[in-house]
């Protein structure tokens, strides 16, 4: 039985998954079933409908929330199923502020989804506190924000951005998905509440698609409980199964992927093909500070800049025989993509635009020599 002091690597394994009591299988079983047998007329287990509740999604559930230091968490279908539900929330005339940089399905759900129910938008840049505090816009009710962002590895401050937040009554949401928990803890710093892709990280091995949004406000908990019902996007019970798999080597997997990033980032700032290192780890970052305070090392993703415009960046991603050139991020193995034309061709010609001789990778947990000999070759190559 897990506890609440327990350290982060045995709640992942042990937080929500003690041994199922009927049979004492010690790994949550995959609970695959739509329904569940009543005694009496409305008198049940605690679970009734497996929209409404399931065994191994509670597992998921409880693991997750307390690796974010939550006492609410729920795992939805996909990432954007846990935005859409959360941001459900809001009425016609509230008003959203996006960090100027994010992944480009929640901009398109956003500015182009959220918007048919009344509901505005705005995009800020985030690494200034004080002009989000000078142009509030009173409407607003929440500050939707990434950090580390996706692509640009953007940091920006969690305590001080809840502090302009919550001065005008509103709430922060932060998409924790480039971190993970293992690195960075949002409610900590102040988050009302945070998202995740667990497609990436949390799952680890690129095998299964899941969101999930967790949080200490009673109120939202309520309401999101609510619409995860009413609304019904979520995950299937193999694969909460799959998501509780890898969240287990969550802290492991964290470690090498940044030991294999650093190293690349190394390379990378002395490789003549290539002009710009964007990389939350480095001291040379405009958020070393902020990443100091608030996450515990870099992570697994950089981006970076190459000298020879949109045609060079595009060469670099089909040169590589290591890193698959495909969309996705946080798995095992090594990805790389060209964010302008890939998963940010939404953001074309918006403030979240992206530059278009940027090349982003999803640094892998393969033999670091081997990453390293693949890249540099790709970029002698173009
Ligand atoms: C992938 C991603 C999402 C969307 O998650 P899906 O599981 O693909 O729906 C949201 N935020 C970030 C930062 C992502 O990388």
């Amino acid at each position: 039985m897990s506890e609440h002091n327990d350290g982060f690597e045995t709640r992942a394994i042990h937080a929500g998954q003690d041994p199922e009591p009927i049979t004492g299988a010690v790994i949550t079983p995959i609970f695959q079933t739509s329904t569940y047998a009543q005694p009496s007329p409305g008198d049940h287990t605690g679970y009734e409908y497996s929209r409404t509740d399931n065994p191994t999604r509670t597992a998921l559930q409880e693991a997750l929330s307390s690796l974010e230091g939550a006492a609410h968490g729920f795992a939805f279908s996909s990432g954007l199923a846990a935005e859409d539900t959360v941001l459900r929330i809001l009425r016609a005339g509230d008003h959203i502020v996006l960090g100027n940089d994010a992944y480009g399905g929640t901009f398109r759900l956003i500015s182009q989804v959220v918007t048919r129910a009344g509901i505005t938008w705005s995009a800020a840049d985030l690494t200034d506190p004080a002009a989000l505090d000078a142009n509030w816009n009173p409407a607003t009710k929440i500050v939707w924000m990434e950090t580390p962002t996706n692509p640009l590895l953007t940091v920006f401050s969690i305590r001080e951005i809840a502090e302009v937040t919550h001065k005008h009554g509103a709430k922060l949401v932060v998409d924790n998905t480039f971190a993970s928990p293992y690195l960075q803890q949002p409610i900590a710093h102040g988050a009302d509440l945070v998202i995740h892709s667990t497609t990436k990280y949390i799952g680890g091995h690129s095998d299964v698609v899941g969101g999930f949004a967790a949080t200490n406000d009673d109120e939202w908990a309520q309401d999101i409980k609510y619409l995860q019902n009413a609304v019904g996007a979520v995950p299937g019970p193999q694969d909460c199964f799959l998501t509780l798999r890898g969240l287990k080597t969550l802290g492991v997997r964290m470690d090498r992927h940044t030991e294999n990033a650093e190293r690349i980032v190394e390379m990378l700032l002395a490789h003549p093909k290539v002009h710009t290192v964007l990389y939350p780890g480095l001291d040379s970052h405009p958020g070393a500070d902020i990443v100091q305070e608030q996450m515990k090392a870099g992570g697994g993703m950089i981006s970076f800049q190459v000298t020879g415009g949109i045609e060079a960046a595009k060469a670099v991603t089909t040169k590589t025989r290591l890193f698959t050139l495909a969309e996705s991020l946080g798995g095992i193995e090594s990805l790389i993509e060209h964010p302008g034309v890939m998963t940010h061709a939404s953001a074309a010609g918006s403030p979240l635009e992206v530059p278009d001789d940027l090349v982003r990778l999803s640094v892998g947990i393969e033999t670091a020599d081997d990453l390293l000999a693949d890249l540099n070759n790709a970029l002698d190559g173009i």
